[in-house]
């Protein structure tokens, strides 16, 4: 017989209520069960009346074997920040899914990952092609995120940095911020700290700046390098999309 529950991966945004889109609202109002770290699930737990279960960094793969299980007969949503798809749940849910052939119905429902939230905060920093990276070496190798980095800032892109610092590896921002200075210079860097949420913190410094103060920077925080065409005006940070180039303001 085919399974009868279904699992919901939510995005649940950057952390204010009214940026949860209402799909994801409509699946945890019909979730039996709620799974996630607790930095999520106490954020929506008024917004369910299901069972909710928690667990720590690191027991991602328990997390997702769980919600699979209990999703074989009920209604369950497996909570992620931001974007499920942007260093998120998505892709552990869907690879292990399709991986051991499991009879599970699931769908990934989409949140304001942190770059969306933090574009606006700091003017229009992020208003073409961009690229997005993490500074994370957990499950990819430093080699790799430097190669990628590099060739970032080689396109001129405007750089979107997630997980720019923690405990663990807190070395990992001075060499990109290394790496920053010696291709593009010192180029103007949007730090948005806990943007759309308690605690927001916002400001633009530059990669000198940030270099001689990294204390700046912690695990909530994103950063966006500017590319050549990044302007600071007034305090806000702007990288024109390019109408200015084919139309006159008047
Ligand atoms: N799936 C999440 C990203 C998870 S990776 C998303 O789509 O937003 C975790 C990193 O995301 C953090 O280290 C930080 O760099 C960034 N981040 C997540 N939420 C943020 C917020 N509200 N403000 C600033 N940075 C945030």
């Amino acid at each position: 017989m085919p399974s009868q529950g279904k699992l919901y991966v939510v995005g649940i945004g950057p952390g204010m209520e009214d940026m949860l889109t209402l799909r994801a609202l409509r699946a945890l109002e019909q979730s039996e069960y709620v799974l996630g770290h607790r930095t999520y699930t106490q954020r929506i737990r008024h917004l369910t009346r299901a069972q909710i279960i928690e667990s720590g960094m690191g027991q991602e793969v328990n997390r997702v074997k769980r919600a699979c299980e209990l999703a074989t007969n009920s209604i369950v949503s497996l909570v992620s920040g931001g974007d499920p798809s942007i260093y998120g749940m998505a892709s552990l849910v869907v690879e292990y899914i399709h991986k051991r052939n499991i009879d599970v119905c699931y769908e990934v429902i989409p949140g304001i990952t942190a770059l969306c939230a933090a574009s606006p905060l700091l003017g229009c920093a992020i208003s073409g092609d961009h690229v997005v990276i993490s500074l994370s070496d957990h499950l990819t190798p430093w080699e790799v995120i430097e190669k990628r980095l590099k060739c970032a800032l080689h396109g001129d892109f405007v750089v979107v940095i997630y997980n720019p610092s923690s405990r663990q590896r807190g070395d990992n921002l001075l060499k990109a911020l290394e790496i920053v200075l010696s291709e593009r210079g010192d180029a103007p860097i949007g730090v948005v700290k806990n943007a759309m949420r308690e605690g927001e913190r916002v400001c633009i410094s530059s990669a000198s700046e940030l270099f001689e103060s990294p204390e700046l920077v912690d695990m909530h925080t994103l950063l966006v390098v500017g590319s050549s065409e990044t302007r600071i005006d007034d305090g806000v940070m702007i990288t024109p999309r390019g109408y200015a180039r084919k139309y006159i303001y008047r």
